[in-house]
């Protein structure tokens, strides 16, 4: 089921290091993959620049139609990747194939949005010139992800970058690599000529070093932690690479005196709750007018204790373990500074030791202070910490207090309230009475800290082009 191979210049190849991947479900190794460095990282680099002379002189057309087989090929292949994917990853069967889908949005999209790259004829100022403006591939990119979403923060990132004719090599987790393998299997029967898509993992520095050294390697696409973004970064501009980062976030959710209690709710707990917490988007600070806030709570609080907790195998599962024993601390800590400082847990609040995994109970805390460590420092798991406010602009004031700004949430049924909010949240996303705002037509990155470029819509394929001035006398 899970080969342990790299997959460079189109072939399969072992190392004599292996990694060990893990069920966060059982705690139960699932299989092996190579532990490679910085000698796998380069031979998928001289891969990915031999194949881009021939990938980049490919018309749209035909980039097109293999990036729609490679479409096809996943979207036949859901039950058995959506499978790989909640072993490696623990989400539910359910979102894991709700992930497929939302993934493979995202080549579709690209597959089309590659066959309009206009360029542009601007009026010269000598009658004797031309001005013809082109866009370009930037040539080969070299992307990294992380575990949260196996499959479309792949896709999201390799479809782009292949519809625009650049080649890529592609570093996943080292947690969830299978996902990433297979999907390279798949693009490999869909035709994608060798070399155009490489996949490599390993030791993590080892190999991000040898891409950001390599002035062949135009582009860094990377999606994960803030910390590991800022060292990219730095290290980009040795080579002067075009760069991508979707980072951390601290969402704020906030839900005005009007808003519609119900759908409030039941969007937190969507946005919340969905692979276990573990999103970069996922509200971290929930807001709620002080005259509502009885309400609200008391309902949060029933719908928390509906959760079912499990192996994301099991039908009945809506929220399965954290990715590991890690992730778990993390909530566990920040629970109990909030608590030692003054906050209440109304539900949950401890880990499940008793499964055999990594899991953790979904859990609402209220009497919350901005001085808490959740209320500043990214959670990655399912707590909800709960504080109150009396206007429109406190809420935003205090919503915009981060140096985060990727996502952010208001429920109001008054427009002018949405209005105002949406307008003045400083992130990159909002949603407005949606707690599920990411979709492939729409542009996903943030402000500040949150990172650098889009990914989606025409704007996230602009990043994977350059733009060619040709200027003609005549
Ligand atoms: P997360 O907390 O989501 O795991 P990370 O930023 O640690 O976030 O990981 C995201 C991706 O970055 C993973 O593929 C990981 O292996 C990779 N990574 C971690 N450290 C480095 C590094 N020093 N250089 C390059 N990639 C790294």
């Amino acid at each position: 089921m899970y080969p342990n191979k790299l997959y460079i210049d189109g072939k399969w190849s072992t190392v004599e290091k292996t990694i060990d991947v893990i069920n966060p479900a059982t705690n139960e190794v699932i299989g092996n993959i190579p532990n490679a460095g910085a000698q796998e990282a380069k031979a998928a680099a001289d891969a990915a620049h031999k194949a881009f002379k021939t990938w980049s002189k490919k018309t749209a057309k035909e980039r097109s139609a293999i990036l729609m087989k490679w479409h096809e090929l996943i979207e036949k292949d859901t039950d058995n990747l959506a499978k790989i994917m909640t072993t490696e990853q623990g989400k539910p069967l359910a979102q894991a194939k709700g992930e497929i889908a939302y993934g493979n949005d995202y080549i579709a999209w690209f597959a089309a949005e590659g066959q309009r790259l206009y360029g542009e004829t601007i009026p010269a100022s000598h009658p004797n010139k031309r001005i013809t403006v082109k866009r370009q591939p930037v040539g080969v990119v070299a992307a990294i992800t992380p575990w949260n979403f196996p499959a479309a923060m792949i896709t999201r990132k390799i479809a782009p970058a292949l519809a625009a004719g650049c080649t890529i090599v592609v570093k996943p987790s080292e947690e969830t690599p299978f996902t990433a393998f297979r999907l390279a299997e798949l693009a490999e029967e869909a035709g994608v000529p060798n070399g155009v898509i490489n996949v490599v993992t390993g030791d993590a520095a080892a190999i991000g070093d040898t891409w950001q050294k390599d002035g062949r390697i135009r582009k860094l696409t990377f999606t994960g932690s803030t910390a590991v973004g800022k060292h990219l970064m730095r290290g980009a501009a040795d080579t002067v690479k075009k760069l991508s980062l979707e980072l951390g976030g601290h969402a704020p959710f906030i839900v005005t005196e009007n808003a519609d209690i119900d759908a409030a709710v039941q969007g937190l707990a969507t946005a919340k709750f969905s692979n276990a917490g573990q999103i970069c988007i996922c509200p971290n600070r929930i807001f709620v007018h002080e005259n509502i806030a009885e309400e609200f709570i008391e309902k949060f609080v029933a719908k928390v204790k509906e959760i079912k907790v499990g192996n994301g195998l099991e039908k009945d599962t809506n929220v399965g373990p954290l990715i590991n024993q890690k992730a778990v601390d993390k909530v566990i800590a920040q629970i109990k500074d909030a608590t030692e400082k003054g906050a209440k847990v109304l539900v949950g609040g401890n880990a499940i030791t008793d499964k055999g995994g990594s899991f953790m109970e979904p859990t609402v805390i209220t009497n919350v202070t901005e001085d808490m460590k959740c209320m500043f420092e990214e959670t990655f798991g399912p707590l909800a910490p709960i504080v109150t406010f009396k206007t429109a602009e406190e809420a935003v004031e205090r919503a915009n207090n981060s140096p985060y700004g990727l996502a952010g949430y208001v429920f109001t049924q008054d427009l002018k309230e949405a209005t105002y909010i949406s307008e003045e949240l400083e992130y990159g996303i909002v949603g407005v009475n949606d707690g599920s705002p990411s979709t492939a037509q729409a542009p996903f990155g943030g402000f500040k800290e949150s990172g650098l470029g889009r990914e989606g819509s025409h704007y996230g394929i602009e990043d994977y082009l350059e733009v060619k001035y040709i200027s003609t006398g005549l």
